[in-house]
Parts: structure tokens; C-alpha cells; sequence
């Protein structure tokens, strides 16, 4: 099973405040960063370091840095933007992909509107989708991804259905799968129950 969910104190006290429906966009957003904070701290625990010699204000010292390797975040748009800019905080190099994918609401079926991607052959890829529902989106974008070139992707979520879940791990069984929560089942909608309602609308107050 390539299915990780988080398991801290703080990423349950966060997707707490996040499913709430009184929480309003600025916070959602805040929050929203905290918990990609968390995930990205999973998904790059085996990240290279070297060491390096520098001086304490009272002795030299043997450290370790992370060494010299290519990153990649790819939101889905719109959700993922949401996951995106702790990922530049914390690793100032990484290049960012989008991928335009957009769900009908009566079909729930993935739309493709928009790809662009740096090189994505020998670097490390994440790509971000806050809420892994039927698995369509993330599906199609592992597609996208690996098409051009890709070979080491992770997927992070902020909450995942068993339904997504099962239907990446069938499609791409080699991709990890990071997630804050795992929920209960799809509603007749496709929405994630208990969920957080639609994730990009939150974000944004639409
Ligand atoms: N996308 C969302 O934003 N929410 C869901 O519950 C499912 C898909």
C-alpha cells in the first residue's frame, strides 16, 4: 500500500479547522499552508544531504545541508495553488508545473485546460491536489506527468477518499500517497464525506 496518512497532533487540530464551515477563506488559507508544511516535511524525508564544516559562536561543527538536486511542485489547478507556496519557502530552487484540470460537477469527470511543465526527467516531483475524490484528476495528471518524463512523484493530499485512493494506486502503483486525512466514502456528487465541501472555493471565497 503506498498510502501514508500523516499522523500529528497538529495536522489533526488543523484539518479539523479546515473542514469547519465557519472557517472563512484567509484562515482556510493559512491553514492550508500549515498542513502542506507537514506533508512537504513527509514527502522530502529522503532528500540528499552533504555535509558541511561551519563555526558556531563557540566551536566548528560538522553539519549537513541538503545537497544540490532538482525539485518540482505541480499544483492541479485551481485547488493545489493553495499547496504551492510552502514549497517555495522551504526549498527556494524548486520549479513550478501547473496542470488545468477541471471536474464537471454533473459528471465529476477531469477536463484538461492547461499544462506547463518544467523538465521533469531525474528530479524529485510532487505534485499537489488537496482533495483526492474519484482519483480522476490525479490519475490524468500522473498520466501528464510521466508522459513527460517523470520518474519520481509523490502525490500529497489534504484529504483522500478510499475511492481516489484505490483508483491512483490501480493506475500508477508506484506513486506514494501522502494525505492529512483519509474520509469515509464519496457522496452520490462525488464530494468527499465528511470532507470540507469544494476545496478551491473555500480557498478563494467563490
Ligand atoms: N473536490 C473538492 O473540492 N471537494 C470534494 O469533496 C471533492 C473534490
Amino acid at each position: 500500500m503506498s498510502l501514508t496518512v500523516i499522523s500529528h497532533p497538529l495536522a489533526a487540530h488543523v484539518v479539523t479547522h479546515l473542514r469547519d464551515k465557519t472557517t472563512k477563506p484567509a484562515t482556510f488559507r493559512t491553514l492550508t499552508y500549515e498542513l502542506t508544511v507537514l506533508l512537504a516535511l513527509e514527502a522530502t524525508r529522503n532528500l540528499s544531504t552533504t555535509s558541511k564544516d561551519i563555526e558556531t559562536p563557540l566551536e566548528s561543527l560538522t553539519g549537513s545541508v541538503l545537497a544540490r538536486q532538482p525539485l518540482v511542485v505541480v499544483p492541479i489547478l485551481r485547488a493545489g495553488l493553495g499547496m504551492v507556496q510552502p514549497f517555495l519557502d522551504m526549498f527556494p530552487d524548486v520549479s513550478v508545473g501547473y496542470i488545468g484540470l477541471e471536474r464537471d460537477h454533473e459528471t465529476a469527470v477531469a477536463r484538461s485546460y492547461y499544462c506547463k511543465l518544467p523538465q521533469l526527467a531525474g528530479r524529485h516531483v510532487f505534485l499537489v491536489d488537496p482533495m483526492l475524490a474519484t482519483g480522476g484528476s490525479a490519475v490524468k495528471a500522473l498520466d501528464v506527468l510521466k508522459k513527460n518524463g517523470a520518474t519520481d512523484i509523490v502525490l500529497l493530499s489534504i484529504v483522500s477518499a478510499p475511492e481516489g485512493v484505490s483508483a491512483v494506486e490501480q493506475a500508477h502503483p508506484g506513486v506514494p500517497i501522502l494525505t492529512a486525512a483519509l474520509d469515509r466514502e464519496l457522496n452520490a456528487r462525488k464530494y468527499i464525506m465528511p470532507g470540507l465541501g469544494d476545496f478551491g472555493d473555500r480557498l478563494y471565497g467563490t
